[in-house]
């Protein structure tokens, strides 16, 4: 078949919009030049909204990855006390950073597949107050649940005087995230999720309070120093040759958000989530989460009586369909759909539909059709 038709139902990197191709196919330009002047001045107001701050959101080339090392090496120095809430991989990998910089790191493990308790944190912070800041992941992609960011900032402010740094890489642009309504203090993602770009970029943003410690922090920092990309960008400029083609994808794609609405985009985002739980639900497939935890971005799935890593061969192999398995502790126990950014309806349906001849083809008797109708149930209600 034409293998040119990928269909990426991975929580990222995900599918590109046709117009945000084009549009980074655009000739390059110069960094120091009126034309990258224009493309922030388009670029920079029309982030705001989407990490819900008034705040300048700064741009870095980098992962996901590397914006979560800027957010821990300008806020915390070697020695301080900091918690780090894990749900999952990449709670994990937050612990991992502030390891990796010797800052004396406290986890709050949480079992994977549940979202965090906002009283536990707010006892453990009554308990333990030297911890300078709080580290968080909205969506925990390794699992699908969803933490409750506005509750767990309530508690931090109430119980600390910590900075509350939170990791929205799988969550900013798909589901709704108020940074300074709620009082996050630094909230970071990535562009290869719900932004509908390639992988490559990370954005930041942090509350005055947070610019205030990062001014004040000596820690040292040369590329990832969040102050010159804020300096620069507020006139309009970067310090750093950033990666303009995937700024030209971001000008379109922001211009795609605010098309949609940003209302409609979480409610869209809803939509997949609640679709693709009834498809499963219908063929009694076990899901890794309850539905109140669950996240608008991803699902995971748990199944008891076949293996995920086969219909997961077998669905690449029939229909080029990738969906994401299990990381860490969950690797080979659960697979994982992602339905964020660039996804619509029809997508679940094909891809529901999908996964059931997937199911039948490694001999799990199912009654081809339920789950596409329960999720046709859903998109009719
Ligand atoms: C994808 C992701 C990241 C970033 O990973 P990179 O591979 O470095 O882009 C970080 N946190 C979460 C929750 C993610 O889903």
């Amino acid at each position: 078949m034409f293998t040119d038709q990928p269909i990426l139902r991975i929580p990222g990197p995900t599918p590109i919009p046709p117009s945000v191709r084009q549009a980074m196919s655009q000739p390059m330009i110069g960094h120091r030049t009126q034309e990258t002047t224009e493309l922030l001045t388009q670029v920079r107001p029309k982030l705001k909204p989407v990490f819900g701050t008034d705040q300048e959101v700064v741009i870095l080339t980098g992962s996901g990855t590397a914006g979560l090392e800027a957010a821990v090496v300008n806020t915390v120095k070697p020695g301080e006390d900091v918690l780090v809430i894990v749900t999952g991989a990449f709670g994990d990998r937050f612990a991992k950073i502030c390891d990796a910089y010797q800052i004396n790191t406290q986890r709050f493990d949480v079992k994977w597949g549940e979202a965090v308790n906002p009283e536990d944190i707010a006892a453990y912070l009554k308990k333990n107050t030297s911890i300078k800041a709080v580290f968080a992941t909205h969506c925990e992609t390794s699992t699908g649940i969803l933490n409750p960011i506005k509750e767990l900032a309530k508690v931090v402010h109430d119980n600390s005087d910590a900075l509350f740094i939170v990791d929205g890489v799988s969550s900013i642009g798909g589901v709704e995230t108020k940074m300074d309504e709620w009082n996050i203090d630094l909230l970071v993602t990535g562009s290869q999720k719900a932004l509908m770009l390639p992988p490559g970029l990370t954005f930041l943003a942090a509350s005055d309070r947070a610019w205030k410690v990062m001014e004040n922090n000596g820690n040292s920092r040369f590329y990832l120093n969040l102050q010159k990309y804020r300096d620069s960008q507020q006139k309009n400029a970067v310090p750093y040759t950033p990666a303009l083609t995937l700024m030209f994808g971001l000008e379109e794609a922001l211009k795609l958000i605010e098309e949609e609405d940003l209302q409609h985009i979480f409610n869209r985002h809803h939509l997949l989530r609640d679709m693709t739980r009834a498809a499963f639900k219908a063929h009694d497939i076990p899901l890794l989460t309850v539905d109140e935890f669950a996240s608008p971005t991803v699902t995971a799935i748990r199944p008891t009586d076949f293996n995920p890593e086969e219909l997961r061969k077998t669905i690449k192999s029939e229909f080029n369909l990738d969906v994401a398995g299990g990381q860490k502790q969950l690797k080979e126990k659960i697979f994982r759909i992602g339905h964020m950014g660039y996804c619509t309806p029809a997508d679940i349906l094909e891809t529901v539909s999908m996964v059931e001849i997937g199911l039948r083809k490694i001999g799990k008797e199912i009654e081809l059709g339920a789950g596409v109708r329960a999720a046709q149930e859903i998109y009719l209600k």
